[in-house]
């Protein structure tokens, strides 16, 4: 801002004026600062989608564990007169072995353009955050879609 001049302009008494350029200059980084905010704000509200869904699986897989050390204790502790939970112990290995193929792999987005791999999707926008390029759909996921059907994967 204070490499805005602004000086009396005789031709029209008691009126402060800016340079048309400076007054351009200046609306122009007032609105580079404003698109790197929504920007870092769409940014935030992804790395907090990437946060509680990595806070699930955390959960899951303790949960898991959890499940198949109590099968296994009750397997200890009555081991002569109690057959082992076979069902339990089943369905426990089923649901590990789809935790450990996460069907999330879908949501993986593709580079951009240019080949920039810091890429996300979120409020309706998929977005590189190297260089802007970005596509706005009515809801993340159809923006999510779009980008990667216009984009091959690496
Ligand atoms: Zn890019």
């Amino acid at each position: 801002m204070s490499e805005v001049k602004s000086f009396w302009c005789h031709e029209a008494s008691n009126i402060l004026c800016v340079r048309a350029s400076d007054f351009d200059n200046v609306t122009r980084l007032f609105l580079d600062a404003a698109e790197r905010c929504v920007a870092a704000e769409r940014r935030e509200k992804e790395l907090q989608q990437r946060l509680t869904a990595a806070d699930e699986r955390a959960d899951t897989a303790t949960t898991l564990i959890q499940r198949i050390v109590a099968n296994f204790d009750t397997e200890i502790e009555y081991h002569e007169d109690v057959e082992p939970n076979d069902l339990e112990h089943d369905q426990v290995l089923a649901e590990m072995r789809e935790f450990l193929s996460p069907k999330d792999t879908e949501w993986r987005m593709h580079p951009c353009k240019n080949g920039h791999l810091d890429v996300g999707a979120a409020g309706g926008v998929a977005h590189c955050y190297t260089c802007d390029e970005k596509i706005t759909a009515a809801n993340t996921q159809e923006a999510f879609e779009q980008w990667n059907a216009t984009h091959p994967a690496s």
